[in-house]
């Protein structure tokens, strides 16, 4: 099979030594590592349970900005209710005093104080319900703020002990990457220069994968399985010759187990 205008397209044919190729799949190799482990830091599930915690806690911290506003509207209730059941009372005892200390001589006057003691009474009466009431919504506010707060301290817990086991695995992998790095560049260094370069290149453009290896006939960087022709002209290749897979335009590097 010819494929002029392909051929046409191809750059001008790199040489390097056989060695530098088989070396360049071993970075290619420390390089696919190293983007796993980039890849495994940027999606540790800290990030997403983190992620979760932080919104429980905004959502906590405005449920406890709400019952804290209900708790002190309440408070100022209370205050105002036991202050008007205190007003009547004094009221009542003020009155109760005149009527005991005999003050009140017209039995018209007296039967009018007499009447306002009764209103008094249930006035007080019901005031009282309304403390009562006040206290009861307060208690309930209170219970739910603590409820909140414990919920809140946990939420804080969690937090603290995901932020710890988050840092320890991307320390971990920060380490591992450092080490690897260091092995890709000792590498690297040994590698002929222009077909490092080209690896470079190929790899940005190709979801970093710049080399691949020949194996059983089939490219494994897009895993295409080369027709005889292409074998044969791949076998007949000088083992310098820097080659590129029909497909993907990777590099293709050639080994015993290439099956040529
Ligand atoms: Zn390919």
């Amino acid at each position: 099979m010819d494929r002029p205008a392909r051929r046409r397209l191809e750059e001008p044919a790199l040489k390097a030594p056989s060695a530098d190729q088989h070396r360049l799949l071993d970075v290619q190799a420390l390089d696919t590592k190293i983007a796993q482990l980039t890849h495994r830091r940027a999606t540790l599930p800290e990030h997403a349970k983190l992620a979760d915690v932080t919104q429980r806690q905004d959502v906590l911290r405005d449920q406890l900005v709400v019952v804290q506003t209900e708790e002190s509207d309440l408070d100022r209730e209370l205050k105002k209710a036991e202050g008007d059941v205190d007003q009547v009372r004094a009221r009542t005892e003020r009155d109760q005093k005149r009527l005991d200390a005999g003050q009140v001589s017209s039995p018209k006057e007296l039967e009018s104080l007499q009447h306002e003691i009764a209103t008094l009474g249930r006035r007080q009466g019901d005031l009282e319900e309304i403390v009562l009431e006040i206290m009861e919504r307060l208690e309930s506010a209170q219970s739910r703020q603590a409820e909140l707060t414990a919920q809140q301290e946990s939420a804080t817990a969690e937090a603290l002990e995901l932020t710890a086991a988050r840092d320890t695995a991307t320390a971990e992998i920060d380490v591992e990457v450092e080490g690897l790095t260091a092995q890709r560049s000792t590498q690297v260094s040994g590698i002929d220069r222009s077909l490092v370069t080209l690896y470079e290149k190929i790899r940005e453009q190709q979801g970093g994968v710049g080399a691949a290896e020949l194996k059983a006939r089939r490219c494994t960087g897009c895993r295409l399985e080369l027709n005889n022709v292409e074998i044969g002209r791949l076998r007949d290749a000088p083992e310098d010759d820097v080659l590129r897979c029909e497909e993907c335009r990777r590099i293709l590097v050639r080994t015993v187990e290439s099956g040529l």
